[in-house]
């Protein structure tokens, strides 16, 4: 069974922006849009929340509910560097980490650097590390799957820890409200009340069948998640721009038949990563350091897409032809591909905040 963490930063804009202004602290601050403009509320903090203003709500009316309300136009270069810190933090326990914004990720710890067995301890230990560095607080939900780890942060918010176990994870979810569940937005709540589901016990009872009819494929996940089943991976977001190996050879070759041998290697290595990562490139570039440390770097763009082992060496050895390799000693050989049909490992997180805001 997976461990995974979900933590989530507590009111994250409005909470920078009080501790970097303290005569803000305990007040209701609001990070968003000009309140006598189109403007949108992107964060609001604690102390505004209690006057029902909340993140989406056009500025204006978070006014008008607050007349008090502090407004702050965000400020996202603030955001990002703290976002870097924490997940550093979290980088010290494991590399699945999966950003779904600047305050919010999951983290598979089934398997962690510190070799801890307790998710719990882990999610203890990061928020207090969050906490220490920037001072800011963060609330974590543990569970066997995303879905679990995500609903178990909301729980005690802020600055809360919840685990659901596996075996008190049904009685969870059966009285869960429906709108609450993952993938279950204002359209498709409505639609769950007026057939009767109300909540995760509702849900139960219809049949994988009968919500697909209704929902499509989403139904199927439905029914899956009101039985705590979900296997979505964490997925980690790297975003590369160029996929590429070289080799750097311990005596200079003075061989163009030789280097073409590395060629092919180098290529099959590039390819195998382009397939895994199911994405084709457009460019091919060759990079040729010689023995007096000059490099000279060569690219193609055929014009269709390159994906084989083929496509890439056939290409990289016209531009080797086109280097003064053996006639020149060659210190090392690069093949690299880039300008991919979409960035490479690219995840469904990052949900911008821009468009909250006027322009
Ligand atoms: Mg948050």
């Amino acid at each position: 069974m997976r461990k995974i963490i979900h933590i989530d930063m507590d009111a994250f804009f409005a909470s920078v922006e009080q501790r970097d202004n303290p005569q803000w602290k305990n007040k209701p601050v609001v990070v968003g849009g000009d309140p006598r403009g189109r403007g949108v509320v992107a964060a609001a903090s604690y102390e505004a929340r209690i006057y029902g203003v909340h993140s989406a709500m056009p500025s204006s009316h978070a006014s008008r509910l607050c007349p008090d309300l502090i407004f702050v136009r965000p400020r996202f270069e603030a955001y990002k560097k703290e976002s870097e810190i924490i997940r550093a933090i979290f980088s010290e326990y494991t590399d699945l980490i999966e950003p779904l914004s600047l305050d919010e990720a999951y983290l598979d710890v089934t398997e962690n650097k510190k070799e801890n067995p307790s998710a719990t301890l882990i999610a203890r230990e990061i928020k207090d590390k969050i906490h220490s560095n920037t001072g800011l607080t963060a609330s974590a939900g543990i569970s066997y799957n995303k879905f679990l780890a995500k609903i178990a942060s909301d729980v005690q918010k802020p600055n809360g820890i919840t685990l659901i176990e596996p075996e008190k994870a049904l009685s969870f979810i059966a009285g869960l409200p429906i709108g609450s569940f993952y993938g279950v937005g204002k359209a498709t709540e409505k639609k769950m009340h007026q057939l009767g589901i109300k909540n995760g016990a509702d849900l139960r009872n219809w049949s994988e069948f009968d919500l697909m009819k209704e929902f499509g494929k989403a139904g199927s996940f439905y029914y899956h998640i009101a039985r705590g089943m979900d296997d979505r991976p964490v997925k980690t977001e790297r975003i590369a721009k160029s996929i590429g190996k070289e080799k750097t050879f311990q005596t200079d070759i003075d061989s163009v038949e030789w280097l073409m041998e590395y060629v092919d290697t180098l290529s099959h290595q590039v390819a195998e990563r382009l397939q895994k990562e199911k994405t084709e490139a457009k460019t091919v570039t060759l990079k040729i350091r010689y023995d007096n440390f000059e490099v000279n770097t060569r690219s193609k763009s055929p014009g269709h897409p390159i994906s084989t082992q083929h496509d890439i060496a056939s290409l990289a050895k016209l531009l080797l032809l086109e280097t003064e390799a053996g006639k020149r000693n060659v210190r090392l050989i690069g093949v690299t591909v880039s300008g991919f049909n979409r960035e490479v490992g690219d995840s469904s997180g990052g949900q911008l905040m821009l468009p909250f805001f006027d322009s």
